[in-house]
């Protein structure tokens, strides 16, 4: 066997790690400077793979984002623990095909045993099945199929065999405020992304139980609820224990997003955000975010676990069950797919339960480090209360006498020089009308310093706007 592109993989890799912390974080070449770059005919023969390797890496190195790195505060990305790095190599290497116990008995048992100890870590019931996916988006998918399925069920439509087409009308409801992937899930699953009754939210994005009760109370039949754990502008938390309660009274699924704020569950100091969340039906979170586990893994849960494989399990004249084994197709969308255990397997024992609680703890305490740094400076306007890992700016011009108009543009501007600077990288989003920057703290290299420094160029950023702005 050829060692040297492995080899030569693992040391770029490791060039790549030891010096992301000084690397600028946003990419530093142009669109049209890496097409030139990476375009180009397909040659006839082959190249050496070595060659291959060294002269991809290369080329896409100005176009990588620094997200491994401690400041990276984009969207909720989280980095890669070594231990789920090195588990993920591994993965590669061994290639198993995780669809089935037959073609990857390592893979089936580990996902047997991680499905366990998360399910005791986050607090869910332990009779739940586990189904390891690409991401929270198919996570969503996959429970709300679930919930489909059982809906449905109940009152005699078997939504497997016959379709939606002629089946009874499920009503979806959702809080104003869920992510854009869980209507992209609902689109999946033909229940429509307009057909639903959205639930009008507080000032932190958090569903209105009230609102909910009324809702419920004004319908009836089939009925699926999706609420949030962690909104992905300011952390807040949909009230789930009374949402619970209510979806309980009625006997409607009750399906919770919770791409990165589920792991609240695990710290003993943040449990309280959750409080009933295990009377929850399905529930969907990421471990390529905030547990720090490579792309692409996402997990589900779901509490009956007849309803998941219901809705997920590929039936075929070869696949056969051995014995007492946990068959991993039973629980996915895809079949053949990648041995997703392995890293999350590596992270959780590398960061054991105490580890896990800390990073939920640690990054929560950063993000309120980061909002009190900027609220310090005049100017800033915090938006959210940090409950979790989320802070929600925006930047006010000094003679904008609260012209809203002119805050957005201001705003819009110190995002812009803020990523073109490359101290840290941080997007810009649109919250309740207003333009605002997004910071979300979720990468386990990240510490003081990096806030400290990130804080001190995003205040430059908007006083060196302010200026521009003055001189214009
Ligand atoms: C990130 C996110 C998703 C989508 O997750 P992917 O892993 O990107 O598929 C869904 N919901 C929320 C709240 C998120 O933050």
């Amino acid at each position: 066997m050829d060692e040297r592109p492995l080899r030569l993989a693992a040391e770029l890799s490791i060039d790549y790690l030891g010096g992301v912390r000084d690397r600028p974080v946003g990419a530093t070449s142009s669109l049209d400077e890496l097409r030139n770059a990476l375009s180009g005919t397909l040659q006839d023969e082959g190249e050496a793979p070595d060659v291959v390797v060294e002269t991809l890496a290369r080329l896409v190195d100005p176009g990588l984002v620094a997200s491994a790195g401690p400041r990276f505060f984009g969207f909720v990305i989280g980095g890669s623990l070594p231990a789920a790095l090195a588990a993920d190599w591994l993965t590669s290497a061994w290639d198993q095909n995780a669809g089935l116990y037959l073609s990857s008995a390592a893979a089936a048992v580990v996902e047997e045993t991680v499905s366990t100890w998360l399910l005791d870590l986050l607090g869910l019931p332990a009779s739940a099945s586990v189904g390891f996916v690409t991401g929270a988006t198919m996570a969503n998918f996959t429970g709300l199929a679930a919930g489909r399925h059982e809906v449905l069920r109940k009152i005699g439509w078997d939504v497997e065999t016959r379709g939606l087409i002629d089946a009874p009308a499920v009503t979806v409801i959702v809080g104003e405020e869920a992510h854009a992937t869980l209507f992209a899930a609902l689109q999946y699953l033909g229940l429509g992304r307009d057909r639903v009754i959205r639930i009008p939210t507080d000032g932190q994005g958090r569903m209105r139980p009230d609102e909910l009760r009324a809702a419920l109370a004004a319908g009836s039949g089939p009925t699926i609820v999706c609420a949030q754990a962690g909104n992905v502008h300011t952390g807040a938390f949909d009230p789930i224990g009374e949402i619970g309660r209510a979806t309980r009274d009625r006997g409607a699924w009750l399906h919770v997003d919770g791409a990165f704020g589920l792991w609240a569950a695990a710290s003993p100091e943040l449990r309280h955000l959750v409080d009933g969340i295990e009377r929850a039906d399905s529930w969907a979170t990421d471990a390529h975010k905030w547990l720090n586990v490579p792309y692409d893994s996402g997990l589900v849960f779901v509490a009956e676990p007849a309803a998941h494989r219901a809705a997920m399990t590929i039936g075929a004249p070869y696949l056969t069950t051995e014995g007492a084994a946990r068959e991993p197709y039973d629980w996915t969308p895809e079949f053949s797919r990648r041995a997703r255990g392995f890293a999350i397997y590596a992270a959780l024992r590398s960061l054991g339960r105490r580890g896990v609680a800390e990073l939920v703890e640690r990054c929560s305490l950063l993000a309120l480090r980061m909002a009190e740094r900027l609220a310090e400076a005049p100017g800033v306007e915090l938006l959210n209360d940090v409950v979790l890992n989320q802070v929600l700016v925006r930047f006010l011009p000094a003679d904008a006498a609260g012209d809203p108009g002119a805050i957005d543009a201001f705003t819009h501007e110190v995002i812009g020089r803020v990523q073109a600077d490359g101290t840290c990288w941080l997007g810009g989003t649109t919250w309740q009308g207003m333009t605002a920057m997004r910071i979300s703290i979720s990468n386990w290299s990240t510490e003081d310093v990096d806030i400290d420094r990130s804080a001190e160029a995003i205040i430059r950023a908007s006083r060196e706007a302010a200026a521009t702005v003055r001189a214009g």
